[in-house]
């Protein structure tokens, strides 16, 4: 026998759920319970359990007690019409909460203003043979009263009945507010009245559509396209009675949105680039473009939807995976080291006994092979997309390229070859990374995407395969007709649109200077830095695996100016210990060979999350913890971390720098938990230093380097901070720019501020590998520049041409200025000018 006690999830009066002004509640449509009318503004656990469901407009939580066993709290009645105005929820899906844990804040003031009752059911919506029993009268309840009890014998969890749908309707859901509670259990009673099974996939997820708990947990929004799937003798009489009363609206019906053509040429709604325009966007892969608009066209083959039986189906996927898997074997065999690395990571998910397993049981189910495989990816791929690093979401990518890939298996058939045009700059929405990977680099020169992230694996592969991309163009791109010249400027983050012929030949001629001077510049790339004028400049490189380390040295870094030790915590169920990043650290000084190492203590938290750390969900992750706070908060993992670092990295070669800092207290904190770590260890107390990414710390430079031993700017979130938008935000992407004024002169200030005490700047930030602000940054004080591997030769070639006085004159020049544009053209003439007199002097030699 089975008993969960049920406690009040609210302060406020019992009733009975009959008294709930609300057919739907009160005819028990969605199950048993009780309803409670709040008097607090914070919603409870009415037991321990999971969260499954919390509705996106935040008025709705479902709680999992049992297998089987679902509880919803429904606050108000019609508060899905809030769009989430006044609701604060305090957990997400996945949360572990004992009964009393808070889960939403309610503004009972502005929701009871706007609906017509606050008062909430409790509802077992799912109950697994138990009975409820309400244990309390109607009256007045304190949180944690007893309300009831769920009773019953323990019930096997129900064997899902193999489901082999007959009938499909495909169809958009005009609901204003999609399904949530009330449709959904008017659905499940018409379909009591058939003869049939009907579940709703939405894409990669299913759900029963008997039951509404389930259909909650679907969360079935505004204008999704869903399938009803049906079986049994009367399924098409039930789809034809559902999918009419969904199209209905059932009273809440909305125009719906316009739904992104299959064919991204058609694209009716935006402005159609016309000649001379530019986009801007954000640099996937650096370098310079010039050709014509070029499409792929979208191929994928027939997917069969009706399943040929279990065994037999469980075979053609186990034999079309065996066949990939082969084929990627023999394309990382051929591939470059990064296509290598990101076929590996491929061939792992094909590897994945949980995600087989998982396809399988679909297939169970009496799903196709194809439709399973498609689901469960498409599942898994959502995941991720809902994660809030971009960083995971673009893993997503990842899994819906090995989604098609593995179809193509599955139908016996190769994706049609597509022959691109000579000098083709590919204009896509978003690409896959196979896709990139199988581009025909001699005749594709760059490519251009309307949306897409600059960490993806599509930037990687377009990187190391030399084709300069941009990504976060916008949707105006996907107007353009193919043919239409191009220049593609991916550094300038330009994309110019039939600019004329004079431009065109300019950027051919301006192309051929650049790949001579590179070729130039790594010829020369392992003598050191030193400016015309004599002064001295590091240039190291920024690292963020062993990988890079050797990458850096061969490319002539002096050192590594950036060692981003998330990489080690990332991507893992528990915190490496600190024998594991021991052995990391020493493996990267190792590779350094005695060059100077800056690890830079973990920066993790907020946009970065890792399951092990539980922090609660923020509205503003980049203002909330990330960085120096967690390890703050969590001391255990900053003095492990301390720790390893110093058993591992050599005493000579190693400095430590801090994220994040915002105060000076906090790095009074790192280095007395430093000084205390060293001494233990009988070692010498390496320098400190600390990162300027926050304008607090800009302005306080000063103050903090009268207390640390140098200072490295991170311009990626000073700009993001410094500017206010995210710097993982497509929508603001085009704005950033470390290059506006307002930051460069916080890096002065930064600058001033440490040469008060005698200590050295550098940068670790974007701004470090952009040529343009090379001279820039020299001018306003920094003696050390940390770049992405792969530019460190042309920084130094850079440097070694620039003189300080030039460099400083040109810093107080921009300065004065007040846009990022202004700053840029200033520098562009200063370099033209010493480009000019090197070629001269060049030639004279
Ligand atoms: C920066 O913010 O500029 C920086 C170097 O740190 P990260 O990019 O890792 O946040
Ligand atoms: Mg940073």
């Amino acid at each position: 026998m089975i008993q969960i006690p049920l406690v009040a999830p609210f302060d406020g009066w019992l009733c009975a759920l009959e008294e709930v002004p609300d057919p739907v509640f009160a005819g028990r449509l969605l199950g048993d319970g009780l309803a409670i009318d709040p008097l607090g503004d914070t919603l409870h656990a009415p037991a321990a359990g999971e969260v499954v469901a919390v509705h996106e407009a935040g008025h709705a939580v479902t709680l999992r007690l049992a297998p089987g066993v679902d509880v919803l709290m429904h606050v108000g009645l019609d508060t899905v019409r809030l769009g989430g105005q006044g609701f604060a929820p305090l957990v997400s899906v996945g949360a572990q909460v004992a009964a009393g844990d808070p889960l939403l804040r309610v503004d009972l003031a502005l929701v009871g203003g706007r609906v017509k009752s606050l008062v909430t059911p409790i509802i077992v919506t799912e109950s697994a043979g138990l009975v409820f029993e309400p244990r309390a009268a109607a009256g007045p309840v304190r949180v944690g009263d007893a309300l009831g009890v769920l009773v019953g014998a323990a019930q096997a969890g129900e064997a899902t009945a193999a489901f082999s749908p007959t009938a499909q309707r495909v169809l958009r859901v005009p609901l204003a507010h999609g399904l949530h509670a009330r449709p959904c259990a008017r659905l499940a009673q018409v379909l009591r009245g058939f003869a049939a099974q009907v579940r709703v996939a939405r894409g990669d997820e299913q759900a029963s559509l008997a039951s509404p708990s389930a259909m909650l947990r679907l969360a079935v929004r505004h204008g999704d396209t869903i399938t009803l799937l049906a079986s049994g003798g009367q399924a098409e009489e039930a789809l034809d009675a559902l999918a009419d009363l969904i199209a209905s609206g059932m009273g809440e019906g909305a125009p719906l949105p316009e739904e992104t053509p299959e064919v991204i040429a058609e694209q009716p709604s935006v402005l159609p680039l016309e000649p001379g325009d530019v986009l801007s966007g954000v640099t996937a892969a650096p370098g310079l473009a010039v050709g014509q608009a070029w499409r792929l066209a979208r191929a994928e083959p027939e997917i069969l939807v009706q399943a040929g039986g279990i065994a037999s189906e469980q075979a053609r996927l186990d034999a079309a995976l065996a066949a990939l898997r082969q084929q990627m074997d023999g394309e990382a065999s051929q591939g470059t080291p990064a296509q290598q690395a990101i076929l590996a990571a491929h061939l792992g998910f094909l590897e994945d006994p949980e995600l087989i397993a998982a396809t399988h049981a679909r297939i169970a189910s009496g799903l196709s092979a194809g439709i399973s495989w498609r689901q469960e990816l498409q599942a898994q791929a959502a995941a991720l997309r809902a994660q809030s690093d971009p960083r995971f979401a673009e893993r997503a990518d990842d899994l819906l390229d090995l989604e098609l890939r593995l179809q193509w298996q599955l139908a016996g058939q190769e994706p049609p070859a597509q022959e691109a045009p000579e000098n083709a700059i590919l204009i896509a929405e978003d690409l896959l990374p196979s896709q990139v990977a199988a581009l025909d680099a001699s005749r594709v020169v760059g490519i251009a995407m309307a949306r897409g992230g600059p960490t993806s694996h599509v930037a990687i592969i377009a990187a190391s395969r030399g084709i300069p991309a941009l990504v976060a163009l916008g949707e105006r791109l996907l107007t353009l007709a193919a043919g239409e010249a191009l220049v593609l400027d991916a550094g300038g983050e330009r994309l110019e649109i039939a600019p004329g012929t004079p431009r065109l030949e300019q950027a051919r001629a301006e192309k051929a200077g650049r790949a001579a001077r590179r070729a130039a510049a790594l010829a020369s790339a392992h003598q050191e830095a030193r400016m015309a004028d004599g002064e001295r400049i590091e240039v190291f490189a920024n690292l963020g695996s062993l990988g890079d380390a050797s990458k850096a040295v061969a490319q002539g870094a002096e050192g590594c100016g950036l060692l981003r030790t998330e990489f080690l915590f990332l991507n893992r169920a528990t915190a490496p210990s600190e024998a594991e990043q021991a052995e990391d650290y020493a493996a990267i000084a190792k590779a350094l060979e005695g060059r100077p190492l800056i690890v830079r203590l973990l920066d993790i938290g907020g946009d970065k999350p890792a399951p092990y750390l539980p922090i609660a969900p923020e509205e503003n992750p980049a203002l909330g913890l990330r960085g120096i706070r967690v390890a703050l908060a969590r001391r255990d993992i900053l003095l492990a971390q301390l720790r390893a670092i110093l058993r591992a990295v050599p005493s000579g070669d190693l400095r430590i720098m801090a994220p994040m800092i915002a105060r000076v207290d906090e790095l009074q904190a790192v280095r007395t938990a430093l000084q205390a770590e060293a001494e233990a260890m009988g070692t010498a107390m390496p320098p400190l230093g600390v990162m300027v990414e926050t304008p607090a710390a800009a302005v306080m430079a000063d103050a903090l380097a009268a207390q640390c031993d140098f200072l490295s700017i991170g311009t990626n979130d000073l700009t993001q901070y410094t500017l206010a938008m995210d710097r993982g935000n497509p929508a603001v992407a085009g704005g950033i720019d470390g290059l506006d004024p307002a930051v460069l002169r916080l890096i002065g200030q930064t600058c001033a501020g440490a040469a008060r005490h005698g200590k050295w700047v550098g940068v670790c930030g974007g701004l470090a590998s952009d040529l343009l602000a090379v001279p820039i940054l020299i001018g306003l004080g920094v003696s050390e520049l940390s770049a992405a591997p792969a530019m460190v030769p042309e920084v130094k070639a850079l440097v070694r041409v620039l003189t300080l006085e030039a460099c400083k004159a040109l810093a107080a020049e921009v300065c004065a200025v007040s846009s990022a544009k202004e700053v840029r053209a200033l520098v562009g003439g200063l370099l033209m000018r010493v480009q000019h007199e090197t070629a001269i002097e060049g030639a004279g030699q």
